[in-house]
């Protein structure tokens, strides 16, 4: 028996290896160190320690109010979490046969189904990883189908409200961005459109209701214009959460979509991911799809690769299956209800856009649905700007809004309180804002030294940007 790997050190030993049972020890004595590795010792409750104080450091949804726009930070359900970590799906290996696999087909296949459902779409692929991912599939299931119309079509039609992965998905696509302006009331522009629309565009990108969180009145109409132009409509799904039951891109006049499946149907994604994209189409575009999709002949489901037009692959195997698992759990919960999840969500924001117009600009008053938009212009006069607001926030326990986006928004705070939230919970987020608009009022200081509760304190942004220091330790400058 060999010893003598590690030294006792205190009491604070980790493991000790040094004292294998008899019989484990399979290398030869001779090429054994014979003195200490002197490597760093922290017990198990040191190291557990540790951990636990890094995780309290995070915020999440789990800690306090979340209103960033756009991202919908709903709660994430537990039972999601016990569902997605099931053994017989986390130790399912992808490359097993069809039939080996039929309980994970079957619930890959129940998801495109009530997908289609939710979205009015006649074909659904789950494999893009996130919502911009989608878009690229969508974009080029667009390319593909102009291109064996033998149609050159080269542009692409985005409004300025437009989220920033639009141009960036349209663009790597290949095709031309042609930004068109938004109205006084935030909505698409019609003359606008018609101003630039020929022969050569393919399609437009829009969200509805938009990142204003007003819903595009004249989609009907402007459905009815790129169709006849011969053009598409592609639909960014990152708004669903406001729409559920009510309506559906297929009423819409939208051919291809995306949902961000992690944002509408939870899952965990502060942390930037991993998340799903999920793209659905109407019936001529169905055999471009990228492959797999999942089907049934009656008796088995199967893995279809047989799709005549199909883009490829655009992503290992069948996308994050267990995002698809939480979604789909969270669906099935849900039911019907998810109709009332939108209404309370588009309740929840008209309450706070209410509570909060008078203290902050509120450039675009109308009713808004799941999320609206405020501006810092008159706390920037006073002295603090919205990055001062947000910062300002975080000191009070919540997580800052969406800021200086949409990009038409001077000095923008995109709220989104989702469904989640109790009107309690709203009532305090309130209370918070307008204490800070009369702080501002009265002494801006104050914010520009927030914040002060948060592990990393004031950042200079532009020395951070200019000499980044990547090895931070406790006596770094920021
Ligand atoms: C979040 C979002 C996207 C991008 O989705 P990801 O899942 O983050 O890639 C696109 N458009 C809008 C309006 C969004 O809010």
């Amino acid at each position: 028996m060999t010893k003598v790997i590690f030294e006792k050190n205190n009491g604070i030993d980790g493991i000790n290896i040094a004292d294998c049972p008899e019989g484990t020890n399979f290398i030869d004595e001779k090429f054994l160190r014979k003195t200490s590795l002197n490597l760093p010792q922290l017990s198990e409750l040191e190291v557990m320690r540790h951990y636990k104080e890094l995780s309290d450091k995070n915020f999440c949804i789990e800690k306090g109010f979340y209103p960033l726009g756009s991202c919908t930070m709903k709660y994430n359900p537990k039972v999601n979490e016990m569902l997605a970590n099931l053994e017989g799906f986390t130790n399912l290996h992808p490359l097993r046969d069809d039939e080996d696999s039929q309980g994970a087909l079957e619930l890959l296949y129940n998801l495109q189904d009530v997908l289609k459902e939710i979205t009015g779409m006649d074909a659904i692929s789950l494999q893009p990883a996130a919502g911009a991912h989608g878009e690229l599939a969508g974009m080029m299931i667009i390319k593909k189908y102009f291109e064996t119309k033998c149609e050159k079509r080269t542009k692409v039609i985005i409004p300025d409200s437009a989220h920033g992965t639009n141009p960036s998905s349209a663009y790597m696509c290949g095709f031309e961005c042609v930004e068109i302006k938004s109205d006084e009331k935030g909505q698409v522009d019609i003359d606008a459109l018609k101003a630039v629309l020929d022969k050569d565009v393919a399609a437009i990108m829009m969200t509805n209701p938009n990142t204003l969180g007003l819903f595009e009145e004249n989609i009907l109409e402007i459905s009815k214009i790129m169709h006849e132009n011969g053009s598409l409509l592609y639909y960014d799904g990152a708004n669903f959460n406001a729409i559920m039951g009510y309506t559906n891109p297929k009423l819409m006049g939208f051919d291809v979509v995306h949902i961000n499946l992690h944002k509408t149907f939870s899952t965990p994604h502060g942390g930037g991911g991993p998340g799903a994209g999920p793209i659905g189409v109407v019936e001529k575009l169905k055999d471009f799809l990228p492959v797999p999709i999942i089907d049934y002949d009656g008796e088995k489901y199967y893995r279809n690769y047989d799709l005549k037009n199909s883009i490829g692959k655009v992503k290992s195997f069948y996308g994050n299956f267990g995002v698809l698992v939480r979604a789909y759990a969270y669906i099935l919960m849900t039911g019907k209800n998810l109709k009332t999840v939108s209404e309370d969500a588009v309740l929840n924001a008209n309450y706070l856009k209410e509570k909060l117009k008078g203290a902050y600009d509120l450039p675009y008053d109308y009713s808004c649905m799941h999320e609206f938009v405020l501006s810092g212009d008159r706390q920037k006069e006073q002295g603090a700007s919205t990055l001062w607001i947000a910062k300002r926030l975080m000191d009070e326990n919540t997580h800052p809004p969406t800021v200086y986006f949409p990009l038409i928004v001077h000095e923008a705070l995109m709220i989104e309180p989702t469904e989640t939230e109790n009107k309690q919970r709203l009532d305090e987020f309130v209370e918070v804002m307008l204490k800070i608009a009369k702080e501002i009022e009265q002494n801006p200081e104050k914010a520009l030294n927030s914040p002060k509760t948060t592990p990393v304190k004031k950042i200079d942004e532009t020395l951070a940007a200019r000499q980044p220091d990547l090895k931070w330790t406790k006596n770094s400058k920021q």
